[in-house]
């Protein structure tokens, strides 16, 4: 890449093997085979490296005479960055949380197209960024002040059972013990590479609390203020070598790694449905929910979905949209399409 000194073709090709969206506008990947060009974290099937030129920019890309990727639109990094950060400053600001219909009005996408462009570079969607915006601030808030439900409406919660049923489960411990924000309660981590991208893998001694891709101790900090976070350990080193196992074999038999989950009776129900979807399989909500047997819940399924702390172990990926399209994600549709595919064995 001979305009851009800063990034080799080795640390390119890395970036674009694991789908790194941080490299995203740093360069374009260009598949001499095809003719087009690509972000680094392109969905697509990763192409042969004889066949790949890094390119700084799209402009140079077209100037070799290649054409834009259709599927990640390489040239609309810009325009998505700023879309985003205008939702952000618009999310943050706001009292009443946007809709994602006024969040594309506001930045010029269509709001399905705006999901997924948020999606893509948070890992988030705009929904799930509110709601952990206001956890942090929750959090903050807690800190100082000398009551739980002072606190609560200081982070914008209409009522204090709102916040129970809203950070219930999703933060691991009851809103009671998130007040001392875990102390007492030791925390084994360790961020590992995989064909998934950095994956952080945390247990307590009853087994694994957190699974995620893309976060590191900051983000365990946060979920887990007050816990004493050790890196490591022996005990934890065997876990995390089964952990790591299931999630590069899927399909694997992963119901022996023990969880240590925290959500209501409903949610729990949930999980215990999603970890019944055989791998290389998939359910819509409402499949899950008739199985549940109450075809009307479909909405509290999704709210259990989304309030998974363990990916992958608790397959919330295999969950999609009832048209049989993928449909969100918290790390965003590109892992969960990948986790799909290798089940499918593709
Ligand atoms: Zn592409």
């Amino acid at each position: 890449m001979e305009d851009d000194a800063m990034i080799g073709d080795d640390e390119a090709w890395a970036a674009v093997k694991r789908r790194d969206r941080a490299f995203d506008g740093r360069f374009v990947t260009g598949v001499l085979s095809t003719g087009i060009y690509c972000r680094p974290s392109c969905a697509a099937r990763h192409p042969l490296r004889d066949n790949v030129r890094f390119f700084a920019s799209g402009i140079d890309a077209r100037a070799a005479g290649l054409r834009a990727c259709k599927r990640c639109l390489p040239d609309d990094v810009a325009r998505d960055e700023a879309a985003v950060l205008a939702a952000i400053d618009e999310i943050r600001s706001a009292e009443e949380v946007p809709t994602l219909e006024e969040l594309g009005a506001i930045v010029g996408y269509s709001p399905a197209h705006f999901q997924r462009v948020f999606k893509r570079a948070t890992g988030l969607s705009p929904a799930a960024y509110a709601r952990a915006l206001r956890e942090e601030r929750v959090r903050d808030a807690l800190g100082e002040s000398k009551s739980v439900t002072g606190a609560i409406y200081e982070a914008g919660y209409s009522s204090a059972s709102q916040f129970y049923e809203q950070t219930k489960g999703r933060l691991g411990m009851t809103a009671s013990d998130w007040r001392d924000g875990g102390r007492g309660r030791t925390i084994h981590w360790s961020v590992v590479e995989t064909g998934l991208g950095e994956m952080l893998v945390a247990a307590t001694d009853k087994g694994v609390c957190c699974l995620s891709f893309g976060e590191d101790e900051a983000d365990l900090r946060a979920r887990f203020p007050k816990a004493q976070l050790v890196e490591g350990g022996a005990d934890f080193e065997t876990l995390l070598a089964q952990v790591v196992k299931a999630v590069e074999t899927p399909g694997a038999d992963s119901s022996k790694i023990p969880l240590d989950v925290k959500g209501t009776a409903f949610q729990q129900k949930v999980w215990e449905a999603l970890r019944e979807i055989p791998p290389g399989e998939t359910r819509s909500y409402g499949e899950l929910a008739a199985a549940l047997g109450n075809p009307n819940a479909s909405r509290a399924v999704g709210g259990a979905n989304g309030a998974n702390n363990i990916a992958v172990l608790i397959p919330c990926h295999r969950v999609v949209q009832a048209d049989g399209s993928l449909g969100g994600y918290a790390y965003g549709p590109e892992i969960k399409a990948e986790l799909l595919r290798r089940e499918r064995k593709e």
